[in-house]
């Protein structure tokens, strides 16, 4: 398991050695025509960031190489924001006292039947952690109502056992999204303060139990601000070395969401700056050429339509953060929206950059039996 590889003290090792990189390291490093997961801490550096341009063009151009122009849109669907957990960021925690709502089997049928009528393909299921209302026989249910409607049906949800991943790929979920939140584990702590989360190694391992249950993608991320994020970075490679040697047919994807002031109370205390998610994004391409990454509505909407071109492959669209959000509005949201356009108009801007929207290149009947 990944948890017992995990090593603290080589990654902030990592960060160290990358604050050090010589402008002369980093020359010679982007002389180079392919790159391996040592050169991120390279890549990652103060001194690269200065060659932001030239690792935006490698980047763009192994883009363009490997995906071609493509966009895969995606829509989120929050079924329940009851949560028994308090993490400190977040607007479903425990500790708020509001009206929780968790979708029933009609409500289910009517928000997805509204978002398929839009033109999405691909959605992604969310829930708060809450193992009583959202149990894995609820899950599996959702997901038999939704399967129909759409080729690819993705999940955002607690941590489960194999046996749980391998009920909801059955029922027709084909993608997992776990993020670690933070992989900074003296943090983690101090942000999780109560409930089954805290328990920081379940988090990191649940991710490979996806990938052994036989998920057809996976996607795993930070929550950029509760930590430094050179060392979210380091980390997360590690965890994606370790998945793509071990699990090697399942295809990665990675996000980087910035965190929100969610409900007024939280103040992220590392806040990264637009240039360095940028080194961020571009440097991950270049060293995992073949990963998707996914760009957040959680960004503003100049900052998307800058950055959409350097390297990502996955935007969501028109996303609304509290269950029957689409339908209803009337429950409380995990987080605030920044860029609230419409699936149209998010269609339009990507065709300006020449870059072709795609609603749909997956279909889980293509899957090997
Ligand atoms: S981040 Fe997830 S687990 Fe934490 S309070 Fe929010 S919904 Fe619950």
């Amino acid at each position: 398991m990944f948890s017992q590889q995990f090593n603290h003290n080589l990654i902030k090792n990592t960060v160290s050695q990358s604050l050090l990189t010589s402008e002369t390291d980093v020359n010679k490093c982007l002389n180079k025509t392919q790159f391996s997961s040592q050169d991120l801490s390279i890549l990652l550096s103060p001194n690269a960031e200065k060659q932001l341009e030239t690792l935006a063009q490698k980047s763009v151009s192994i883009t363009r190489q490997r995906f071609g122009n493509t966009m895969q849109l995606f829509i989120p669907m929050y079924l329940s924001n009851e949560c028994f957990n308090t993490c400190t960021y977040c607007g479903f925690s425990l500790e708020y006292k509001y009206k929780r709502k968790t979708l029933n089997k009609d409500e289910i049928k009517q928000e997805a039947e509204l978002l398929a009528q839009k033109g999405f393909k691909h959605i992604l299921l969310l829930t708060g952690e809450s193992p009583k209302h959202v149990s894995t026989p609820y899950l599996e249910e959702a997901i038999q109502i939704i399967t129909p409607l759409f080729s690819s049906v993705g999940i955002e949800v607690q941590p489960l056992e194999q046996h749980d991943y391998q009920t909801l790929i059955k029922a027709g979920a084909d993608k997992l999204t776990l993020y670690q939140e933070t992989y900074h584990k003296e943090s983690y702590l101090k942000y999780h303060t109560f409930g089954l989360k805290r328990n920081f190694n379940n988090r990191l391992d649940a991710v490979e139990k996806g990938a052994k249950a036989g998920f057809y993608q996976i996607n795993i991320g930070a929550l950029l601000g509760l930590y430094d994020w050179r060392y979210e970075a380091f980390a997360m490679a590690n965890h994606l070395d370790y998945l793509m040697k071990t699990f090697w047919r399942v295809k990665y994807a990675i996000s980087f969401p910035r965190i929100q002031d969610m409900i007024g109370t939280f103040h992220e205390p590392y806040p990264i700056s637009d240039k360095h998610l940028t080194q961020l994004i571009t440097a991950f391409r270049l060293v995992y050429p073949d990963l998707g990454i996914t760009l957040s509505t959680r960004e503003p909407k100049e900052l998307r339509d800058n950055i959409v071109t350097l390297g990502i492959t996955t935007m969501s669209a028109e996303s609304n953060t509290s269950p029957a959000g689409y339908t209803d509005g009337h429950y409380e949201e995990q987080f605030q929206i920044n860029d609230t356009r419409s699936l149209k108009s998010i269609i339009s801007m990507l065709k300006n950059k020449n870059l072709d929207p795609v609603t749909k290149d997956w279909d889980m009947s293509l899957m090997p039996h």
